[in-house]
């Protein structure tokens, strides 16, 4: 059985224990105080469409209980105990500095307090860890949080190698012209900060093809290729490892059969596989794998995707050596 497993592609923000978010959310006052427990879960659970612009506030829920260093160093470290339980060797966890600082803190405050709290959870579980942040698409243009975005690069920069890992670019995919990020992810490549772009995730495949003009080290989702050959060409031609989500991606459904995984793989795409948000997606890594077996996806091929996952991680070498000795131990 395969245990060993490798999570590229989850956010913090829409991974928190909701218990602990709710009562994290009273005491910092950022939800009403008369708030059940009940009402909370609901409005994180609701069973709405993931990508509508409304669906997002979901988010500002969860991102405003994480606007102080103990909360952000807090639920990093619970994040990184849950995964350990799963069977997690690696996971690299993404979160926005930006988003974080509403109370004072700035985005290298941000970025620390995360970095403290998943070097804290290294100390004490066996999982290895990486930081990746996120620029934010916002509005209709980038220019909306250009100055923002600007500095999650360069606070990013000073925690390379020291527990940041990457970079990314998050939020509703289809409110703007990918293009328009093109400069921010040359400045990332200038300083030689890997990253991975969300595209082709929400019905635009171009999307996929604008990212690549970007030269990325990865990219989130990209299951819209499916729209076009052109787009499948371009990937493979790359060997463009792809951060697959399906839960996240079939929301309600829960109709794994009509997901383009399989597909997907058999075409030969670089596909990995990852949660992307366990309250949002109400899923988990562990879950993932199950409901991929049960759609005839064979452990043989679970186990190249986890594989592919160490190849397509930002992590150093060395990490990646005891990493790969994990994982010959358990599947060679
Ligand atoms: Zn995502």
């Amino acid at each position: 059985m395969n245990t060993a497993k490798i999570d590229l592609h989850l956010h913090l923000d829409g991974s928190l224990n909701i218990r602990w978010a709710y009562e994290r959310s009273l005491l910092r006052n950022t939800i009403d105080k008369d708030m059940s427990f009940e009402d909370f879960y609901n409005i994180l659970f609701a069973h709405n469409k993931h990508h509508s612009a409304e669906n997002f506030k979901k988010f500002e829920i969860v991102c405003d209980v994480m606007q102080e260093y103990d909360d952000l160093f807090d639920s990093t470290y619970d994040l990184c105990r849950r995964l350990n339980d799963i069977g997690l060797i690696y996971a690299e966890l993404r979160f926005a500095s930006q988003q974080h600082c509403k109370r004072g803190l700035s985005q290298s405050d941000a970025i620390k307090a995360v970095i403290d709290g998943a070097n804290k959870a290294m100390e004490d579980f066996d999982i290895r860890v990486g930081i990746i942040n996120a620029l934010m698409h916002k509005g209709d243009s980038a220019l909306v949080n250009e100055k923002e975005n600007l500095e999650t690069i360069l606070a990013s920069e000073k925690f390379l190698g020291k527990g940041l890992v990457g970079l990314d670019l998050a939020g509703f995919e289809n409110n703007c012209d990918y293009r328009e990020y093109a400069p921010m992810f040359k400045l990332a490549k200038e300083k030689g900060i890997p990253f991975t772009l969300h595209a082709g995730e929400m019905g635009n495949g171009e999307n996929i093809l604008f990212a690549l003009d970007m030269e990325p080290d990865r990219i989130g989702h990209g299951v819209d290729c499916i729209q076009d050959e052109r787009y499948i060409q371009a990937l493979l031609e790359r060997n463009m490892p792809l951060e697959v989500c399906v839960s996240s991606n079939i929301k309600m459904t829960r109709n794994y059969a009509e997901h383009p995984i399989r597909y997907m793989m058999d075409r030969g795409l670089k596909v990995t596989v990852n949660t992307d948000n366990m309250i949002f997606s109400r899923s988990d890594l562990f879950n993932e794998h199950q409901q991929l077996k049960m759609i005839g996806v064979s452990d043989e091929r679970l186990m190249q995707s986890t594989y592919d996952s160490l190849d397509a991680a930002f992590c150093d070498e060395e990490t990646k050596k005891i990493l790969k000795k994990k994982l010959d131990e358990e599947f060679r």
